[in-house]
């Protein structure tokens, strides 16, 4: 008998941008009812979604009235009224993952201290009221240079994060409750997208290397497979692995990790939901992310992980400089260049550094994907 793959079933998704959009295209295959709630109309996955609701998705009352319209409710943000999913989920519907899940992993503090409870390698860090209490125990020398500030609830792509080297950093502390975490010396930075079920399966993605603007502080390009080591490789499948079982979830969980100095792979934070180092898999994995994401938090058999072919993605960032309604440059001559995949969210406004798209190249070898990501680098230009 079928059991969730059926013509009727309705499907929600909290907030519309690309991770919305993408999730939906995956799930059209198997034509799912889409819903999708945001405050903007003209967001990226209303274009897709069969239903676009318009609402508040910390807003209490509209978390709720919208989740009531659907079988299964999923978000594509960490940043949703908890309260109402938890209401939601009293009272029957499906929300995936778990809101209790996400309410750990909106608090980057509880986060740590889930890590450490799991012994999960994570760095050693203190939890603070706010900057005063820091700028205490600097003075105290309780707390010593270099450290990483973080605020516990609302970061996102660097954002909230404050990177105090000496003591004339200290300007650039953040306001609010916040952890306080050693600064690791950074060799690598990778992610391993994982996935379970409620009956308990589980499988891994293939760990993605990410390098860094330093400007923008985004992903600037993703490479897989990474560059680690089989040792490396398999030692951070399997902590994700652990952190997905050990939350007991459905869905998607992202991993992003440190490789330091020495070697040691150790957590920086996860994400229960598609994760913008799994792009790449809607061409080169047998199984996308976002397909993925859909078997999880629909019960269903989880799909082969496989990797295809190496891959490169790079995002399409807003160029510095320019803001207003959107216009691209070298579209179609990144498209003759073989094993090019262009995704376009469909955002009206550009603005600098925010993420319009991005560029999956598939080669033979990884050596030549970068090459040719290089060029499309180049060559794409995302102006006003
Ligand atoms: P966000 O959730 O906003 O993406 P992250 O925790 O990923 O924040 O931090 C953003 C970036 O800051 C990381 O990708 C990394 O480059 C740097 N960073 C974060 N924590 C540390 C740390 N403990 N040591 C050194 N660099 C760090």
């Amino acid at each position: 008998m079928e059991r969730l793959v059926t013509s009727n079933l309705k499907l929600g998704i909290i907030a519309g941008g690309q991770l919305g959009k993408m999730l939906i295209q995956e799930a059209s295959k198997w034509d799912v009812i889409s819903y999708v709630m945001d405050s903007e109309k003209e967001c990226p996955a209303a274009s897709v979604a069969s239903h676009y609701i318009n609402g508040d998705r910390l807003n209490y009352e509209d978390v709720c009235s919208f989740g009531k319209m659907v079988d299964v409710l999923t978000y594509e943000i960490e940043s949703v009224n908890t309260k109402a999913l938890k209401k939601l989920k009293e009272e029957g519907v499906k929300v995936k993952p778990d809101p209790e899940v996400l309410e750990l992993i909106q608090d980057k503090g509880l986060q740590k201290q889930f890590y450490e409870q799991h012994a999960i390698p994570t760095s050693p860090f203190t939890l603070f009221q706010g900057k005063e209490e820091i700028l205490r125990a600097v003075s105290s020398k309780s707390l010593r240079f270099p450290f990483v500030q973080k605020i516990r609830k609302g970061g996102y792509d660097g954002q909230g994060v404050a990177i105090i080297e000496t003591e004339k950093d200290l300007g650039k502390l953040l306001e609010g409750e916040s952890l306080v975490e050693e600064k690791v010396p950074i060799a690598k930075e990778i992610s391993v997208i994982v996935a379970r079920n409620e009956q308990g399966e589980v499988r891994s993605f293939p760990v993605v290397e990410m390098v860094f603007d330093k400007q923008a502080n985004l992903v600037e390009r993703l490479t897989c497979p990474a560059n680690i080591s089989e040792e490396q490789e398999e030692r951070a499948q399997s902590i994700a692995l652990k952190l997905v079982n050990s939350l007991e979830m459905s869905g998607l969980l992202a991993v992003e990790f440190f490789i330091d100095k020495r070697g040691d792979v150790i957590v920086n934070e996860i994400s229960p939901r598609p994760h913008n180092s799994g792009h790449h898999s809607f061409e080169s994995v047998i199984t996308s992310q976002f397909e993925q994401h859909l078997r999880g938090i629909m019960n269903l058999p989880l799909g082969s992980t496989q990797l295809k072919m190496p891959a490169v993605m790079i995002n399409l960032l807003g160029e510095p400089g320019y803001e207003g309604k959107v216009k691209y440059e070298g579209l179609t001559e990144s498209m003759a260049i073989e094993g090019v995949k262009i995704h376009l969210y469909g955002k009206k406004i550009t603005k600098p550094f925010r993420k319009m798209g991005h560029v999956t190249v598939l080669s033979e070898s990884l050596e030549e994907a970068v090459g040719k990501a290089e060029k499309v680098k180049n060559l794409i230009k995302v102006k006003a």
